[in-house]
Formats: C-alpha cells, structure tokens, sequence
C-alpha cells in the first residue's frame, strides 16, 4: 500500500515536469492515427508503388507504430486517375499521385510533376525545396482543400517503344501513341494521335496494333510491363518528361488535425521516399536497359529536328495556356526563370563532368565484363 502511493506520488511528479514542458512533446502522446493511402500505381511497379510502402514504414517506425498509413493500390479504394479527387473529398486521407494526371481539371496541375522541356529531376528538387516552387504549388493546391509533400521522381523518363523508326518530323503525322498530358497535345499540333490508355491495356493495343508507340517511365518499369516484346525501337529521351515527380497528396482538414509532431514526421518521412524512388530508379534502369538491349532492343534518340519541332510547338502551347489562365501563366514563368538559371550552372561543371564520365574515358576495371578483362 505504501509502495503504491510512492509510485502514485512519484508518477504524478514525472507528469508535472511533463506538463511544464521539459520532456519532448512526443511524451505527451499524441494518440493513435490511422490513415489510407490511395496509390495512383499498380503494386507490380515496385518502385513507384513501393515509394509509398517505404513511407508508410518509415512513419510507423519513427512513432512506435502510432501513426499508421495503410496503402492502396490502383483501383483497390478507387481508379489510378481518381486518387485526387479521393483525397479532396476525404474518401481517403492521403494519396501517392502524379499531379498532371489532373489538367483536365486545370493544366496547373501539370507543374507538380513536370511539362514538357521542364527541369530535370535536381533542378525540379531545388525548385521545389529551394526557389519557392513548394509554396507556390501549395498555394494552388489549396483551393483543391489538398496539401503536397514532394514523393519521389522517376528521373528522366526514355521516349517510349515505338514498331517504326521516326526518322523524321513527318513520321509524327498520323502516329497512334499512348501518351497523356500537355505532351500529348503538343503531338497533337505535330500530326499524332495521342490515346488515354490504362497501363494495364497497353501492352494488348501494342500488340495488335491499335497504337502504333507507347511511353511509359524507364527500362526497369517498361521491361515488366512487357514492351520490348511488342516493339522493337526503344527511343530516348522523354522531352515531355526530364524528371517527373509525385506528391502525397493529404486533404487540408487531415493534414490540420495532424498533431504537429506527426506533420514533422511525415515531412521528413517523405524527403527520405523521394529520394527513395529515385535512387531505386537510378539503380534498376541501369541494370535493366542492360537486359532490353541484350534481348535484341534497338535504341534510338529522336533526331534533333523531331526535338526542335516538339521544343517549338511546346512554346507555342505554353503562350496559348498562359493568355487563358493566370494560374497557369504564373507558374510557368516562375518555374521557366528558374530553369533557365540552373541550365546555365549545370552546363558549366555538371554538363561537362558527366560529358568526360560518358564518353572521354575508358571505363573502370571493374565495370568491364570478364572477356574484355582479358
Ligand atoms: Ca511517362
């Protein structure tokens, strides 16, 4: 009895300097949270589906198991293309998604993952984190009660599986390609036939020859998706696509009855998952580009004026946009000056470095097969 009203005094003691705010506000105990996470992806594609797994984890680990975030796939809670929406409407608390699959609600939405001829994935990163892109995005997303934390990046994408060459321009015209967003309509302007198509139907309209190309993200993700079996051009690059980025999305009143510790968390938690993604997209394109070719994968680069023609009519697309919608116009030109600052440093040391790293030197020991060792 006595020992007990020790603990009792000694207990009501240690919450005392707990409520006077020398213990971490963690031990207060912010209560258990529960959230679903709608995924815009398949769980096949284990790098972009797998970004919001490692999230989920890394959250559960740093809070003893309190908060926790449950993923789930396309069409599990709703459809791939409807994760916003979801998360808007509070279907769901929080969604792993691309936001430019979202300008047909309004082509703003296309700067959260990025347009064509944009930045690359450091230069989307320093945009986002460092020269008020965050704010910016956030500002716009608000007014969809949307909150964004910055959640991985393909780097830059390879242009798609194509059954003929495009040796020039004019192959462009009448081309049937899977391909969505702002990108599409500058084909459009070319000559092309853009298709919305559903990643899991690709592989069938390629086969059969309904489509006649398809892009999709990179060598590791197109290999399992299956193309280098129904195509035999692989083209590079991805103008429309230098680095695309995905935010979680979480819906405003979710994110504000979050305790701030847990904010803190998810923040950090998502920091860590993008570059998660891409890194693991680093390390499996290399290795799986290896594999495509070495089955017989032809790869090609689109022909200067193929790009120049596209970087031209993406300009014109642009200013078309920009009369129409401020929001729009507003970060375009706000993304665009940043760009071309960081284009201009990173022709200096980073350009010329990876130039001399590609082409000017003999490959490491180490990276030569066992025959060319001897
Ligand atoms: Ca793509």
């Amino acid at each position: 009895m006595e020992r007990r009203k020790f603990i009792g005094k000694a207990g009501a003691g240690i919450a005392g300097i707990v409520a006077a705010g020398s213990a971490p506000a963690f031990a207060q105990g912010a209560g258990e949270v529960k959230w679903r996470l709608a995924s815009s992806f398949p769980k096949s594609l284990d790098t972009i589906f797998g970004a919001s797994e490692f999230l989920a984890r890394r959250v559960a680990e740093a809070t003893s198991g309190k908060f926790q975030i449950r993923n789930f796939a396309a069409g599990e809670i709703v459809p791939g293309l409807q994760v916003l929406d979801a998360v808007s409407n509070g279907t769901v608390e929080c969604g792993h998604t691309a936001s430019y699959y979202y300008i047909g609600k309004d082509p703003t939405f296309a700067f959260g993952t990025t347009v064509p001829f944009g930045p690359n994935a450091r230069q989307f990163n320093s945009w986002w984190v460092q020269g008020g892109g965050e704010a910016l995005m956030n500002d716009f997303y608000k007014e969809h009660s949307l909150r964004a934390l910055l959640c991985g990046n393909t780097g830059a994408q390879m242009g798609g599986w194509f059954r003929k060459e495009i040796k020039s321009v004019a192959d462009l015209r009448g081309l049937k390609i899977r391909i969505a967003g702002l990108a599409g309509q500058v084909l459009t302007k070319l000559g092309a036939v853009p298709q919305q198509i559903a990643g899991g139907e690709i592989y069938q309209a390629l086969e059969r020859g309904t489509i006649d190309a398809t892009e999709w993200v990179g060598p590791y993700d197109d290999e399992k998706l299956g193309f280098n079996k129904v195509a035999k051009y692989y083209y590079y690059p991805a103008w429309w696509e230098g680095g695309a980025a995905l935010q979680v999305f979480v819906n405003g009143k979710a994110w504000e009855a979050l305790p701030k510790e847990y904010r803190a968390i998810l923040e950090a938690a998502t920091a860590e998952a993008n570059t998660w993604m891409l890194t693991r997209y680093d390390t499996q394109n290399a290795v799986a580009l290896k594999r495509l070719v070495g089955g017989g994968t032809q790869l090609r680069a689109f022909p200067r004026p193929v790009m120049e023609a596209c970087h031209k009519e993406s300009l014109a697309l642009y200013a078309e946009i920009s009369a129409k919608n401020p929001k729009f116009a507003k970060i375009h030109e706000h993304m665009m000056r940043f760009l071309e600052e960081q284009v201009l440093w990173f022709r200096v040391a980073e350009a010329n470095y990876d130039g001399f790293m590609q082409t000017g030197r003999k490959p490491a020991a180490a990276a030569k097969s066992p025959a060319a060792k001897k």
